[in-house]
């Protein structure tokens, strides 16, 4: 009997889940045949049913390595949004965890309603305040990895979506997506989406340079096994253990390169090289050496990202070199534990813990990660990890809605009347009532990340000497603080000036003199 896709696909992935999970397979099973009823007849925009999507999703979690629970969440990813199922029906059938996963990608998507990413195009600071917002929204990163994998199909299909449709996701994946990948460190996810979105956002740039890319790969092919031979002469000399492997830029970095170095495509010395990962730190140091023994490294070409980390633990050492026949080759040269980091960053934590490798280095390696975010570097398990992680960055902020889906950036324990102060003094002083998502609420209530904020006004007025009380907590920030006693003092000042006036009027009177010559005299003061 023939297969159809979704069958045939989750069988691909079941064979998958069979050789990294065997004791996971029925679990496996069942969360299909769970999504299967759920989504029933419903459709992807290319007219493919719609289990194909997460089924894909899954498969691209597998590969990175995450656990069984993540996987089980991502075949379940949009049933809670999408489906009549709830929060409650996932739980009673996958657990706890895998519930509060699909909850979490779930709140996801509701929080990019709310935003204005899908009306126009998001100036820096708002793509930095979601990027924000989304770390912070999650207690699992294993949520922000399953929604970047969902992004990701997303992408690859986006074939089917109307132009203008395509250009605003694109472009929302370029700003929010592909650098949160990129601050989790999983430049498996980055560059396919950087990529992705930069053929939909620049097609004749991306396309030209995909042409370039693919004529010199051609070219340079015979020369790299050349160089390639040369080098692990000399590294089997020397009694190294190691590997080789090829490497090509990806697009978008080529570009970005062609930019920031304002160079000419030819002038771009790394599209392709080679990479050589060994066991410990020093060999890498003792392979460098014999490379630039070899040939005569390119000046300004040099980086040591093993004594210098990027900021997203990436480490590993870069020269390029006029090699063979005078011409530039680019080396990159890292240990394993770095090459899994670099490869899947945080994800790279839940590969490990499922591996064989039982490498205490690579713990130190992740640790690393940690500490280039400056956070505490003692990390038990997969979920502790991702909490002190996402805890200690985001712990004193919340990030809420405008009615017009701009983010503003609050200290935690912010109420609707530090959001009002925030938006305008006019509208703090005026403030009588706020609306959280659509909700009536008090105006001591603390926001919290994700929320719409509206704020109920009257037509004059100004605000409540409560607001200022300690005991009360209707106020957490400094710029509210201020701005109400300013109100108060101003309002004292007129008094002041008012209760004057009469007495003087009073005194004037008293003496005799008329109102007309008052505001001569008036006028003095
Ligand atoms: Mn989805």
């Amino acid at each position: 009997m023939e297969l159809t896709t979704h069958e045939a696909l989750a069988e691909d992935l079941l064979g998958r889940v069979e050789r990294a999970y065997p004791d996971a397979v029925e679990r496996v099973k069942r969360a299909i045949a769970f999504a299967v009823q759920a989504h029933g007849a419903q459709q992807r925009a290319s007219g493919e049913p719609y289990i194909i999507h997460p089924l894909e999703v899954a498969i691209i979690l597998l590969d990175l390595g995450l656990d069984e629970d993540s996987v089980v969440a991502a075949i379940l990813h949009d049933v809670i949004e999408d489906t009549p199922y709830t929060h409650e029906d996932v739980r009673e059938a996958f657990g706890e965890t895998v519930a509060t996963l699909v909850e979490g990608v779930s709140k996801l998507s509701r929080v990019k309603r709310k935003s204005k990413v899908d009306r126009t195009d998001l100036d820096q600071e708002q793509a930095e305040n979601l990027r924000k917002m989304v770390l912070a929204m999650v207690d699992d990163l294993r949520v922000v990895i399953i929604k970047l994998a969902d992004r990701l199909h997303n992408m690859r299909t986006l074939g089917f979506l109307p132009p203008e449709r395509q250009r605003r996701i694109a472009r929302e994946t370029m700003d929010v997506f592909a650098p949160l990948a990129n601050r989790l460190g999983i430049w498996q996810l980055k560059w396919q989406l950087e990529d992705l979105s930069f053929r939909y956002l620049e097609p004749d740039r991306y396309y030209a340079i995909a042409r370039l890319v693919a004529e010199q790969r051609a070219q340079r092919s015979a020369y790299l096994e050349r160089a390639i031979s040369v080098v692990r002469k000399r590294l089997d000399r020397d009694g190294l253990h190691y590997r080789i492997t090829g490497r090509s830029k990806h697009l978008y970095s080529v570009w970005q390169k062609m930019q920031e170095k304002d160079r000419s495509f030819e002038q771009i010395y790394d599209l392709h090289g080679i990479r050589i990962i060994l066991n410990r730190e020093l060999d890498c140091y003792h392979a460098l050496g014999i490379i630039h023994s070899l040939w005569r490294p390119i000046a300004g070409e040099f980086d040591d990202y093993i004594a210098l980390p990027k900021d997203n633990g990436y480490q590993s050492l870069h020269t390029a070199v006029i090699a063979l026949e005078g011409r530039p080759l680019e080396v990159q040269i890292r240990t394993e534990e770095m090459h899994q980091v670099a490869e899947y960053g945080v994800a790279a934590h839940w590969r490990y813990k499922e591996g064989p490798t039982g490498d205490l280095r690579f713990e130190q390696r992740l640790n690393l990660l940690l500490q280039a975010r400056e956070l505490p570097a003692e990390s038990e398990n997969a979920l502790q990890f991702a909490t002190a992680l996402r805890g200690d960055l985001f712990a004193e902020r919340v990030y809420v809605f405008t009615p017009k889906g701009d983010i503003v950036d609050l200290p935690a324990g912010a109420t609707p009347v530090d959001f009002a102060y925030l938006i305008h003094s006019e509208i703090g002083h005026r403030c009588r009532g706020a609306k959280i998502d659509g909700r009536l609420v008090s105006l001591d209530y603390q926001l919290n990340t994700g929320e719409q904020v509206e704020i109920v006004t009257t037509k004059q007025g100004g605000p409540s000497r409560d607001w200022l009380n300690p005991h009360l907590n209707y106020v957490a920030t400094q710029r509210a603080r201020q701005k109400i006693r300013r109100w108060f003092r101003a309002q004292e000042r007129d008094q002041n000036i008012a209760q004057g006036r009469e007495i003087l009027e009073r005194e004037l009177r008293r003496l005799g003199f008329e109102q007309a010559s008052f505001n001569e005299i008036a006028g003095l003061f």
